[in-house]
């Protein structure tokens, strides 16, 4: 990826990565896009001011959601993906990365210690792809090293790339999980542009998988197309047949979904893409969803997939879903969404110790409030 600009901000003028760019100008201030396409083209790497450790943002009450956390240390994306909700969020679109390890890590390990009983899953990708940036990709290893050593955390980097040769030689300890999203290659080439082909991003998983680190994968947004289930089928068989399931911390799975607002948005910024064709209903959280009856038979099938190539004992679980979906395709479901925590804690710490070596007290996580 060239980037047209590179800015630095001053205080960060020594770091190794920044010696990785051919050209950079110094500055304090963001250069400040206001078109989205156009900000993924500049880069901005500036130094921490106020607090990027928070809950994820999508966290609605009405759903169940699996409460991670997230460090918004990133913003925009050099990847195209047609459905992306930030060409509807972002104001200032330079792709902007706060690149200060001591000041982010100090932060997390201040609000983690509140609650060292609780396992602490922290995402890197709540506003851009935790890897796609791959000159800042040391910044990334800083922070697999650094969360070796803070007990009740999980850093989960999240990507649609493959660049991740940098990180097979560090010593992670088990406390970073590398996840994919993954979709059918039909999709990955309409929906998702600029990203790793399937192919790419399976050789990515199989190396992180020999250094020992835990995969996440997230089978979401499901997008509906002519053939879809058979794409869907395939996607797993070609997944599984070479990562092994003890491999795979968990699965997530969710279906296309995005704000009235964004429908226009998605049709001018990607004309070619056909997501918005589809028969959609608008539910009570003011987002564009396939009807429930599909849905359901979307992850009933993909269910389906999984157990029948063996990874019936990762962790699955829906994405912004209701009960009544999860009684569906599961035939049980969390009683809360503090349930899902534990039960996620619970399932870390039975199947790979080294990531969570504490076992869940399962009255404290029943107790939490959203
Ligand atoms: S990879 Fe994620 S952040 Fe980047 S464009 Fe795609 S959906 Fe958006």
């Amino acid at each position: 990826m060239k980037f047209k600009s590179v800015t630095v901000h001053p205080r960060l003028s020594d770091r190794n990565f920044v010696r990785d760019f051919d050209r950079y100008t110094l500055a304090e201030q963001s250069p400040k896009f206001s078109d989205y396409r156009q900000g993924k083209r500049h880069l901005f790497i500036t130094s921490k001011k106020g607090g990027l450790f928070h809950i994820c943002a999508s966290l609605d009450p009405r759903y169940i959601c699996c409460s991670t956390h997230v460090i918004s240390h990133i913003s925009n994306c050099p990847f195209e993906c047609t459905y992306c909700f930030l060409q509807n969020y972002l104001t200032d679109t330079t792709l902007t990365v706060v690149a200060d390890t001591d000041a982010i890590v100090e932060e997390i390990f201040h609000k983690t210690s509140l609650q060292p009983w609780r396992l602490f899953r922290i995402g890197t990708w709540e506003l851009g792809d935790s890897l796609a940036i791959e000159p800042l990709n040391q910044f990334a290893i800083d922070l697999v090293s650094r969360f070796k050593s803070l007990d009740n955390c999980l850093l989960k980097l999240r990507t649609k790339g493959s660049a991740v040769e940098p990180l097979l030689d560090v010593e992670h300890g088990g406390k970073t999980v590398i996840s994919w999203t993954v979709n059918p290659p039909e999709v990955i080439k309409r929906e998702e542009i600029g990203t790793a082909s399937l192919e790419k991003r399976i050789q990515a998983m199989e190396k992180v998988a020999r250094a020992g680190y835990p995969i996440g994968l997230h089978f979401d947004p499901m997008i509906v197309f002519n053939g879809w289930e058979t794409a869907y089928e395939d996607l797993v068989d070609a997944i599984f047949s070479v990562i092994e399931p003890e491999n795979v911390i968990w699965i997530s799975i969710g279906s296309l979904r995005f704000n009235p607002e964004m429908k226009k948005k998605i049709e001018n910024n990607y004309p070619a893409s056909k997501i918005t064709a589809q028969e959609m209903v608008l539910g009570d959280d003011n987002k564009f969803r396939y009807p429930r009856p599909l849905r359901e038979e979307m992850y009933s099938l993909l269910l389906s997939f999984l157990k029948a190539a063996g990874a019936e004992q990762c962790f699955v679980y829906l994405c912004m879903e209701r009960w009544n979906v999860w009684e569906r395709v599961f035939g049980r479901c969390p009683r809360s969404i503090g349930h899902l925590d534990y039960l996620m804690a619970k399932t870390v710490h039975e199947r790979f110790p080294n990531s969570a070596p504490q076992s869940p007290p399962k009255d404290l996580y029943m107790a939490l409030t959203y």
